[in-house]
């Protein structure tokens, strides 16, 4: 190992398929705002994976989380259970059409909501909850079921930013609730710059879905042919993805095999040739369980302490890798201080957050470079704990 190697970043999204020449031809095809034929395209590759009834393509997963968000009509009073170890915008989407959060506390197993603590906190005044497959690993989605099974009023929406194509005892994630969340952001593993989606699963949704996501107009019923002229409706925005950039994603996705293969052997090599030390010196390494196929969205590692984790982000980054930490707990923070409805206990968040360091991930990198960080990390790891 030379320290003179060339570096490694945490992320580099790549071309992997026709996204050059898509582009080409949406940008002299004569359609390129929302709601062309490459979004047709992406969001059947979407609908035939998930099985949604509805997919509307979006700017971002925080759009699509928003649009769900209007869709829920929340009244003053309403709370919203987000997980506590999350992106700011699982949360931020709902604070923002006047929903109060509730912070839930993860799981140790797959950091994703903890049904105990979500049993604890659901009263009459939650309207949704909102969990995240950290990683693109399974939440324990069949006891948040559980736990919501006598609350049909409550919406469960999953932001699935990390787990497109993974599934759960055969079922997709993004499968199992009323709505869910897709991110095609440029650290995910399919890409278009900027991008989302939100999947509609209740076909009660759909008309009105398509309202707010086409500025307020009925414009997609006329577009359908469903109506001879459109006009304005409702509340709603300009949630549409430009049909350039869907011809973007449209490339991806179409490699979705190619991609997901590429991004499960990275994820398999670290995780082989990290399970020796990590179960030497008392490290935590993701855990896959029986029935649970992961999207390989990231890789991380659980230090025993901060203090060892800092150390060793650091020390890496100064031989040239880019490992790097994740969420800090929503329920600190100020806006998460300000919007949340009561204050709760999320010791499980609190403590990962302390603890977790990725490793670089992405579609390209090599044995070679898996070997460099795996080495480097180790070396640091074994200095900062010693
Ligand atoms: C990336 C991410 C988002 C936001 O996605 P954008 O497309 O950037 O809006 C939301 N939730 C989770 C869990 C994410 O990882």
């Amino acid at each position: 190992m030379t320290e003179h190697a060339s570096p490694i970043p945490f992320n580099v999204p790549s071309l992997e398929g026709d996204e050059q020449a898509y582009v080409l031809e949406s940008m002299t095809g004569g359609h390129t705002s929302s709601a062309g034929p490459f979004s047709a395209r992406a969001a059947a590759i979407l609908q035939e994976a998930t099985g949604a009834e509805e997919v509307l393509l979006t700017t971002s997963c925080t759009a699509a989380l928003e649009l769900s968000a209007m869709l829920l009509d929340l009244k003053p009073g309403d709370t919203v259970i987000v997980p506590d170890f999350t992106f700011t915008t699982s949360a931020l989407a709902f604070a923002r059409q006047g929903a109060r959060l509730l912070f839930c506390d993860v799981e140790p197993e797959t950091l994703g909501l903890d049904p105990a603590h979500l049993a604890e906190l659901l009263d009459d005044s939650v309207r949704a909850v909102v969990p995240v497959h950290y990683a693109g690993i399974p939440c324990d989605i069949d006891g948040i079921r559980e736990v919501l099974r006598d609350r049909p009023d409550v919406a469960l929406i999953e932001d699935n930013a990390h787990g497109l194509f993974g599934s759960w005892n055969g079922l997709p994630l993004g499968s199992f609730g009323r709505f869910a969340a897709q991110s095609f952001h440029d650290t995910k593993n399919f890409v278009c710059g900027e991008g989302g989606a939100l999947l509609l699963h209740d076909p009660a949704d759909i008309d009105r879905a398509r309202v707010l996501h086409e500025k307020g107009t009925d414009r997609r019923a006329f577009m359908l042919g469903q109506v001879d002229k459109y006009s304005w409706r409702d509340t709603g925005s300009s949630f549409g993805l430009s049909d350039t950039l869907a011809a973007y994603l449209t490339g991806q996705l179409e490699k979705r095999d190619v991609i997901q293969g590429k991004r499960r052997a990275v994820f398999d090599r670290y995780l082989r040739d990290l399970a020796p030390f990590a179960a030497a010196h008392g490290l935590q390494l993701p855990q896959v369980r029986p029935g649970a196929q992961p999207a390989y969205h990231m890789f991380y590692v659980l230090m025993p302490d901060q203090t060892s984790r800092d150390a060793v982000l650091t020390d890496m980054r100064a031989r040239g890798i880019q490992p790097t930490f994740h969420y800090v707990p929503l329920h600190s923070s100020d806006a998460g201080r300000r919007f949340a409805d009561r204050p709760t206990e999320c010791p499980v968040s609190t403590d990962v957050s302390g603890r977790l360091l990725r490793l670089p991930f992405f579609n390209a990198l090599t044995a070679e470079q898996s070997d460099r960080v795996v080495a480097v990390f180790t070396d640091a790891a074994l200095a900062a704990l010693s």
